[in-house]
């Protein structure tokens, strides 16, 4: 049931990461941050889609909590939340940026008008190099930057980027929207300051399945068993595994999966002038009138 499960998917995920909005999470750490979002998502019928993201401020993407991450938010943090939600492998993929310091709201502001402007753009058919232009536009009127090297992307089953991009700055070329496809949005926003440009950082925490290719190792190859059988080709977290498996082990044997090319880890994506970045995302799915956004606040 493809559209019913990107639909359900779609409001777990929305439901969640309203709740996530409206919560103080000042003096928490990442790893509570992180273990209570998934429980919410689970706790509603889905399954994580991959590890939910807390990026905290020049990070624009891609950091989860390690096992029992002591790092804490503070009221100065603007952190970056990004979760997803998955039914049958049909994926709901959606963000929102909190921030306790006002002196950052605007930041914060221009990554939602951003994603509210594509949204009203959107139907089948439209171009989505004219939807990084709207992005690209609207940020630039508040007085900020879009992040160039960031975009959305179409979703498949099992597949967050299922090959698509969705930009957030006007580009020649690209493909236009088609009825049906899934596709999340994203708007990535920075300072006058910063350059509009991520690069890739030294941590690692987000892995995901490269090849079932066994290593010659058995306990590695269990490994690679349990990855495939949990989480199939969708990205996971260290945490997910230190639950079945020692956490000292378990980094060893994911190393070897690494060395291998079975297991591919990702980096994660800092501003190039260290400024702090905003973020939010949508999920949805193209029609001929316009969109069904899969993961709006109900
Ligand atoms: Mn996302
Ligand atoms: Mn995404």
């Amino acid at each position: 049931m493809q559209n019913e499960d990107y639909i359900k998917a779609g409001s777990i995920a929305g439901e969640v990461r309203e709740m996530v909005r409206g919560k103080n999470w000042v003096g928490k750490t990442v790893y509570e941050i992180c273990e209570e979002i998934e429980g919410e998502i689970k706790k509603r019928g889905a399954k994580c889609a991959f590890p939910v993201n807390t990026s905290i401020n020049e990070i624009a993407a891609h950091y989860t909590a390690e096992p029992n991450d002591p790092i804490v938010i503070k009221d100065t943090d603007l952190v970056k939340i990004d979760l997803g939600a998955q039914i049958n492998g049909y994926i709901a993929d959606t963000a929102v940026t909190v921030c306790y310091d006002p002196q950052f709201d605007g930041l914060v502001q221009a990554a939602e008008e951003a994603l509210g402007n594509a949204m009203s753009m959107i139907k089948a058919g439209v171009k989505a190099s004219d939807i990084g232009r709207t992005i690209e536009t609207t940020i630039k009127q508040l007085g900020f930057k879009p992040i160039a090297n960031l975009s959305g992307h179409s979703l498949d089953q099992y597949t967050i980027h299922a090959g698509k991009s969705i930009p957030n700055i006007w580009s020649i070329g690209g493909f236009s929207l088609s009825e049906n496809s899934v596709y999340a949005c994203e708007p990535f926003v920075t300072t006058e300051n910063g350059g509009g440009f991520v690069r890739n950082g030294q941590i690692k925490n987000i892995f995901a399945l490269n090849s079932r290719k066994k290593t010659k190792n058995e306990e590695a190859d269990k490994l690679l068993d349990f990855i495939w059988n949990n989480f199939n080709m969708l990205p996971f977290a260290l945490r997910w595994i230190t639950k079945e498996c020692e956490e000292k082990k378990a980094r060893e044997l994911l190393e070897i999966l690494i060395k291998k090319k079975a297991v591919q880890a990702y980096p994660v994506l800092i501003e190039i002038n260290e400024q702090r970045v905003a973020q939010a995302e949508h999920t949805f799915i193209p029609n001929q009138e316009g969109a069904t956004i899969t993961t709006k606040a109900s």
